[in-house]
């Protein structure tokens, strides 16, 4: 098996049949902890500088959450540039979610086994990005975050393209017996041992929600499985690092 990551498997690709779209990537394990809350954080805003500027973004523009494993979905405007960028004190509070309208907006979540979910309406355009631990998706939160982009942009969920990032999934996401109750259908047994699929809990609220199946798209990572690339939380909790997910239109 191949230990070398192409540089395009750092990218998120809709579906769309068009290169042309927003920045849509995720950082690796090489590329530092990103996280200014969780780890060594000493060289975090070193990090963000050098993962950032290889798309032409400025570090201290990120606009950063708080993030709480709840519902939160927090529009971004211009004004909002650089919440978060530089300490954790100034990032949106109680927030899982962004969404914005705007250009040049970089849109920053932090994780380490949760699930980013990409959003991607071409004809408005608009984005949103989310922070999908089982908590947050338990709590609705990519349907919200569509509902929250169809009020403010007018964009229904049959138009929005979702892709997912690097997270903890199926074949390494042991979880108790009460994800049966919460998540019914997304939780197998193997062995006597209980197992979540975390993305097919966010596909299906997608699908639920209106958008269409193949405009999903799915990078595969498992960060359970590659947790040598990739921060994995559950595989290993210490220093406890955390990968960066970008979105901004351009
Ligand atoms: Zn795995």
């Amino acid at each position: 098996m191949s230990e070398i990551i192409s540089a395009d498997q750092q990218h998120i690709q809709f579906n769309t049949g068009s290169c042309a779209g927003p920045v849509a990537v995720f950082s690796r394990k090489l590329d530092g902890n990103m996280s200014l809350h969780h780890g060594d954080t000493g060289a975090s805003l070193e990090h963000r500088k050098t993962f950032l500027e290889a798309y032409g973004i400025d570090y201290r523009q990120l606009v950063c959450a708080q993030q709480v494993h709840a519902s939160g979905v927090y529009r971004a405007q211009a004004q909002d540039r650089g919440r978060g960028a530089m300490e954790y004190a100034t990032a949106c509070p109680a927030t899982d979610s962004f969404i914005t309208g705007e250009k040049n907006i970089p849109l920053a979540i932090f994780t380490a086994d949760c699930l980013p979910v990409f959003l991607y309406a071409p004809q408005y355009p608009c984005i949103g990005l989310v922070h999908a631990g089982w908590r947050s998706t338990a709590a609705g939160i990519v349907a919200k975050t569509l509902a929250c982009m169809r009020e403010a942009f007018g964009v229904t969920a049959q138009q929005v393209y979702a892709g997912f990032g690097p997270a903890i999934r199926q074949c390494c996401y042991e979880v108790g017996a009460q994800f049966r109750d919460t998540f019914p259908g997304q939780v197998s047994e193997r062995q006597g041992r209980l197992f979540f699929d975390l993305v097919a809990a966010n596909t299906a609220q997608l699908l639920a929600a209106g958008v269409r199946r193949e405009f999903i798209s799915d990078c595969g990572i498992c960060t359970g499985c590659r947790c040598r690339d990739y921060f994995s939380h559950r595989r290993q909790p210490l220093p406890g690092g955390r990968m960066l997910s970008v979105m901004m239109l351009r």
